[in-house]
């Protein structure tokens, strides 16, 4: 240990899942820490909303003044690890405006705010990392920002949200149906009180935004994000998705689009979508995380591994904090934001997709001539046509179940096609529209 260095002060903002696993490593891996930073990295004091003596950490450690414990003189790090967007940014940006180095997890904050925030650590010159941010105890912001500084990310394609690539994969492995796959995973701890933010997609529409920023050199915010989420998935659609050889994720996309005439934009999406089987993300179940790159020269890289939880989660705020940490003995800092690009951003209706519907027809002659007939006029080619008879309660036939597949095609000429179908005398219910993606046959 380099004891003759100055220590480097650490502040930690929040107790709580993360937080405890955060200020828990700093004090058991003391030594080792500061071998690897050239100093010993002391822990100045913790923010809290309860000061109490039962909670782990010496109680003379605990604030609940947060503006007091950032503007310590002795405190060069501060780790915000309390959520959500406020109280967050404020004690944020007073770090930043004094000089201190900060080490976030708050995708919903750096999702929304990331320009005033990379501007506040740019005009103080200090270090503004959040790899915890996106996934977990996943690296994937490190790699994206510096192993692949060198070359061309072409896509990003990640499970991103563990509470609804549990419930997916509970409905696809039981056949349960939305409601108590949900229920399940309350009872398990996967998912909050109020599951809003991951089963309607905002979560891991702020990773997408986080992802998209880093990958393409342009400033992303959690509303450029197209977001659709899992809550109208059926078991019908998984037994549909199983026949074609998939399965449904809930996918994060993030992608770079070339025109004809060469020039470039970029898409940011999130929805549930069938997968290809043989696809590295349809074999990543329970509440894990994956990340999927494809870059030009590099090929395709996938990341994988627990995307939440207060050790995974902290381990990667660690790495962050000992990067930081080290800047400030050695001096210097690491790559700040990058927009150069300024690539601009598509609407979902340009973005080409594959469609899968799934209607109930009437069961008379000329249905499906019909049916294709509507996609011809929109250009939109068929890949996959399934039928299936329905029978009611008793026994008696009561129409057909058809299951489209498409080519690729614009979002909105599929959209269109979608409603100029629920138009059709002959088409009793559209049953669900979901994408695919991955396939290798586009
Ligand atoms: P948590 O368990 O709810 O803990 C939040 C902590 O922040 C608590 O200790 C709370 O204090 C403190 N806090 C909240 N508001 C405060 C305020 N106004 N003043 C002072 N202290 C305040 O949250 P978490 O799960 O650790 O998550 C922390 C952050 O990490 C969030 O941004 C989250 O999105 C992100 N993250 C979490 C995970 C995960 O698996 N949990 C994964 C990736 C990223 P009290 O204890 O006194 O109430």
């Amino acid at each position: 240990m380099t004891s003759h260095e100055r220590p480097i002060g650490v502040a930690v903002l929040g107790l709580g899942n993360v937080g405890s696993q955060v200020v828990r490593i700093i004090q058991d891996s003391a030594d080792d820490l500061a071998a690897r930073i050239g100093a010993p990295l002391v822990l100045r004091g913790v923010g809290v909303r309860r000061v109490a003596d039962d909670r782990g950490v010496p109680v003379d450690m605990l604030t609940d003044n947060i503006e007091e414990l950032v503007s310590r003189d002795d405190v060069d790090i501060v780790v915000e690890l309390m959520g959500p967007v406020e109280p967050a940014r404020k004690a944020i940006l007073s770090a930043l405006e004094q000089r201190k180095s900060v080490v976030t997890a708050n995708k919903a904050l750096m999702a929304v705010s990331t320009g005033e925030l990379a501007q506040a650590a740019e005009h103080a010159h200090v270090d503004l990392y959040f790899e915890a941010s996106v996934a977990g105890a996943i690296p994937v912001i490190r790699p994206l920002t510096q192993s692949l500084a060198g070359d061309t990310v072409l896509r990003v394609a990640g499970i991103v949200n563990g509470t609804t690539n549990y419930i997916l994969s509970e409905m696809d492995s039981t056949g349960a149906d939305y409601e108590s796959a949900l229920a399940d995973a309350s009872a398990l701890g996967y998912a909050e009180a109020d599951p809003t933010a991951d089963v309607e997609g905002y979560d891991a529409a702020a990773k997408a935004a986080i992802l998209a920023s880093i990958a393409f050199h342009t400033r992303v915010t959690a509303d450029d994000v197209y977001r659709e989420g899992i809550t109208k998935v059926t078991p019908a659609d998984f037994a549909s998705a199983r026949a074609l050889g998939c399965t449904i994720k809930l996918l994060a996309i993030c992608e770079r689009l070339t025109s004809d005439e060469g020039q470039q934009r970029i898409s940011a999406r999130v929805y549930p979508a069938l997968v290809p089987l043989d696809h590295p993300l349809a074999t990543v179940n329970g509440a894990f995380n994956a990340v999927f790159v494809e870059a030009e020269a590099a090929g395709q890289l996938m990341f994988y591994g627990q995307g939440a939880g207060g050790a995974p989660t902290a381990s990667a705020v660690m790495g962050d904090v000992v990067m930081a940490a080290r800047n400030r003995v050695q001096g210097g800092r690491g790559p700040r934001e990058s927009r150069y690009a300024k690539l601009p951003i598509s609407p979902i209706g340009f973005i080409p997709t594959r469609y899968y519907v799934n209607m109930n027809v009437t069961d008379q002659p000329g249905v499906l001539s019909a049916v294709a007939a509507e996609f011809a006029k929109r250009e939109v080619s068929i890949a996959v046509v399934r039928q299936e008879e329905m029978v009611d309660d008793d026994g008696q036939r009561c129409g057909a179940r058809i299951v489209v597949v498409t080519h690729q095609a614009t979002d909105a000429a599929l959209s269109e096609t979608v409603a100029a179908l629920a138009d059709l005398d002959v088409v009793q219910r559209i049953n669900s529209v979901l994408r695919m993606e991955g396939a290798t046959n586009e």
